[in-house]
């Protein structure tokens, strides 16, 4: 039995296939690239995930890009358009998906104006789809409004940056310099739990002898590695730092020549040379 039970495995294994495909998580900033594994043996897929060198993430990935692939593949994910119908959900063809809401679409159109209609992405849309989603509101259905969900999440940040540094967002050093930063400032981000794979640059600035300052109401992981914990109360980070501000000029802590320097920093670094 033993013997013939390893005969089908072998042969199994001599006839399954496995095929490769570059990819990389849309889960966060760093973007982590990995491959994945689809293994195919009598019939039955299975998937593996490899990391691949980043230079951002330096060949790590997270729980979250571990299982991305499960978001395409899973059994339950929906694969054809489904119209509700006395309550119930019946699948349909896409022709008649396309002209259902087409159909809708015109309607609304026609009845209050083609900027009745905003289209919203979400935040793990590839950069493809992100693109074709732009053609779609732009031109298909010519509305004004589109917008994605990195406005509630980045834009104050964005316009901050921008005052402050000239570059819309990133970082104005790179991510290999984080490490030799005597002092780290972590203000509403948990980075142990949002971009885990980032987490190692900053435990390197640790055993540096960096002291860390996380500025978060909550207690989360990364609150943990920090050497202070600023728990403020949701909404007061700006009244936190104009207080850091009037000490800062008050004890005459006002580093002049990093003041004059920075806008220069802001030009020389752009978002995409964080690495
Ligand atoms: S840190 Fe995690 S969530 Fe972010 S890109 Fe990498 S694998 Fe994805």
């Amino acid at each position: 039995m033993h013997d013939l039970l390893n005969h089908f495995r072998h042969k199994e294994n001599e006839n399954g296939t496995e095929k490769a495909t570059d990819t990389q998580c849309p889960y966060c900033s760093v973007q982590c690239t990995m491959q994945l594994v689809e293994q195919r043996i009598a019939g039955r897929k299975s998937y593996k995930v490899l990391s691949k060198d980043n230079p951002t993430s330096e060949g790590r990935l997270c729980i979250k890009g571990l299982n991305a692939h499960q978001h395409a593949l899973h059994q339950d994910r929906i694969k054809y358009p489904m119209l509700k119908k006395n309550g119930e959900f019946v699948r349909i063809s896409w022709q008649k998906a396309m002209e259902y809401l087409q159909e809708k679409f015109s309607d609304i159109q026609r009845q209050n104006g083609v900027d009745a209609i905003g289209v919203y992405g979400g935040g793990s849309l590839t950069n493809e789809a992100a693109y074709l989603l732009g053609k779609f509101a732009r031109i298909a259905l010519k509305t004004k409004y589109i917008d994605y969900n990195g406005r509630f999440c980045m834009s104050a940040a964005a316009s901050a940056a921008n005052a402050a540094f000239g570059i819309d967002r990133g970082f104005t050093n790179k991510l290999s310099e984080i490490p030799f930063a005597r002092c780290i400032i972590l203000a509403g981000t948990n980075i142990a739990e949002c971009q885990p794979t980032l987490m190692p640059y900053l435990t390197r600035a640790k055993d540096n002898g960096s002291f860390i300052i996380v500025i978060d109401p909550r207690e989360t992981p990364t609150t943990e590695i920090a050497d202070l914990h600023l728990k403020v109360k949701p909404g007061m980070d700006a009244a936190l730092v104009n207080g850091f501000l009037k000490i800062i000029f008050d004890e005459g802590y006002v580093n002049e020549e990093f003041i004059k320097g920075i806008r220069g920093l802001g030009r020389i670094y752009r978002c995409d040379q964080f690495t």
